[in-house]
């Protein structure tokens, strides 16, 4: 199979377009070499008649290990990160250099500087061309869509280096839903296709293609996390991205700097099919599958999905997302009874609800998490949001059951909000509280549950509770081991204190 390997300058004085079309590779070509690229890592490409593309393993991985790494085609930093963190490798320095001449990009290092060079000269000329027509800088979409375009057109012509997991042509084998996109956001698409035009210089952009190409990335596109889950910025990753969704995932999606790795969750024996969760994994069927419905296009029919109608769902969900029992007394949550009595059932004592009743009290759990929602985005952490968290608590144990996952979010919403506050007691207590609920949402092995008990265990050893630290910090290490592997600051940070709590444990049973 035909590659490009080597690295020239670009031709000087030829027709631009017929010198790059010879290195256009045909979609099956491209397929065909990302498909070697991947049998050599145990992966296989297959389609399947509900789902279209798969990731197949061709041999057994373990729990925790790594199956696949990728570094973005193309990727940006989310603007509360520039000028925090390296735009090349996402590492956060205290002191970046930028860019002098767009004054827009900060890099760490002359060597990161340097290797983003190519891409970013045509950037930086664009930049600096909205500067001064419009006073204003793109937006990190906006950014995004140049990079890719850029980059394919240094790739073609050979300036920049092409290999079977790293090229346009396996970006455009992602699927782009363009037809169940909503009239209102292809125009929205459109106009920003129009801005990118008027950056880029109208003449080599087709405004239809740039449409299409933000239809990709809204349905493609990941979000690049810190280890501890917080957002960073936005990358496109085409093979991670042909791993399909499921609510049971076997392997989990994490980021070093901005490079992606999935691991696996559990054993996985070869000719399993790999799935990663796209979206929140606490919330009932009908929630998450209305979620993937609405931003990926299909009807999620996991082996978790597809208890639907048996029973089992309908207890899952009513723990997950369920009212308590009307009888005071009783523990119950509430099911929808879909039989011949229409209305919601008590799972334990039996009593039904009517349907106008339930739907009095789902309206009154409605406006309670509206308001819950306009709380948590006001995003401020200072008592007078503590006083009103800690008001919607109060009205939340009234309506909803304990283990409900509303609550849950309450809960962790005021343990963020004492954390900042620097109450630590009452940030622990909040803390404690939403461990068994996250235990009961998440899988064994989830990165949310091992970072929860991280938090956990810090909060537990500052404030001299060695027992229980050395407890929940052992149990965040055995998951983070699994999701983020072992090698890194983040996990070795982890390792330290546990081995501070245990030292001071031996030394305190040593003198007692
Ligand atoms: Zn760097
Ligand atoms: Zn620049
Ligand atoms: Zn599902
Ligand atoms: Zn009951």
């Amino acid at each position: 199979m035909a590659r490009i390997e080597s690295i020239h300058s670009p031709p000087q004085c030829s027709d631009a377009a017929s010198s790059s079309a010879s290195f256009i590779q045909s979609p099956a070509a491209a397929q065909g070499e990302l498909q070697e690229s991947l049998a050599s890592l145990g992966l296989a490409v297959s389609i399947s008649e509900e789902k279209g593309r798969c990731l197949i393993a061709l041999r057994d991985f373990c729990r925790g290990q790594v199956i696949l790494e990728q570094d973005p085609y193309v990727s940006v930093l989310d603007k509360e990160s520039r000028g925090a963190r390296c735009d090349s490798c996402f590492v956060q320095a205290k002191s970046l250099k930028r860019c002098s001449a767009c004054k827009h990009v900060w890099y760490c290092s002359s060597t990161c500087q340097k290797k983003e060079w190519k891409l970013h000269q045509d950037e930086c000329k664009a930049i600096n061309e909205v500067k001064r027509r419009k006073d204003q800088t793109p937006t990190s979409s906006m950014q995004l869509m140049l990079r890719l375009m850029f980059k394919r057109k240094l790739q073609l012509d050979k300036v920049v280096i092409r290999s079977a997991m790293d090229n346009h042509e396996i970006v455009e084998l992602l699927p782009t839903h363009m037809a169940d996109t909503s009239e209102e956001r292809l125009v929205l698409y459109a106009q920003m296709a129009n801005l990118v035009a008027w950056i880029a210089g109208a003449a080599t952009v087709d405004i239809k293609e740039v449409t299409q190409l933000f239809c990709r990335f809204a349905c493609n596109a990941h979000t690049i996390c810190d280890e501890e889950l917080r957002p960073l910025g936005m990358g496109l990753f085409p093979v991670v991205s042909i791993i399909n969704h499921s609510c049971e995932p076997n392997t989990v999606l994490l980021f070093e700097g901005k490079r992606a790795v999935v691991r696996a969750l559990e054993q996985i024996n070869v000719g399993s099919e790999l799935t990663l969760s796209y979206i929140e994994l606490g919330t009932s069927t009908e929630s998450r599958r209305k979620a993937l419905r609405e931003q990926y296009y299909f009807t999620c029919n996991c082996p978790r999905c597809n208890h639907l109608g048996t029973g089992v769902v309908s207890l899952e969900d009513s723990i997950l997302e369920g009212l308590l029992c009307k009888n005071k007394a009783c523990k119950g949550h509430l099911i929808s009874n879909k039989g011949s009595q229409k209305g919601l059932l008590c799972q334990l004592c039996g009593a039904l609800v009517n349907e106008n009743e339930a739907s009095k009290i789902l309206a009154e759990a409605k406006e309670v998490l509206r308001q819950a929602s306009e709380l948590a985005s006001s995003g401020n952490h200072h008592s007078a949001a503590r006083i009103k968290t800690e008001e919607l608590k109060h009205l939340q144990e009234k309506l909803w059951h304990p283990s409900s996952v509303h609550l849950m979010w309450t809960h962790d919403n005021l343990l963020k909000i004492c954390m900042s506050e620097q109450d630590w007691q009452s940030a622990l207590d909040y803390c404690r509280l939403t461990i068994p609920a996250y235990e009961r949402i998440y899988p064994q092995f989830h990165p949310l549950l091992g970072l929860q008990f991280f938090a956990l265990g810090k909060l537990e050893w500052y404030l001299g509770n060695t027992v229980e630290a050395i407890k929940a910090l052992t149990t965040a290490r055995d998951i983070l081991a699994v999701t983020h592997g072992s090698h890194g600051n983040f996990f070795q940070g982890l390792l330290s204190t546990l081995h501070d709590a245990q030292a001071s444990l031996a030394q305190k049973r040593m003198f007692h």
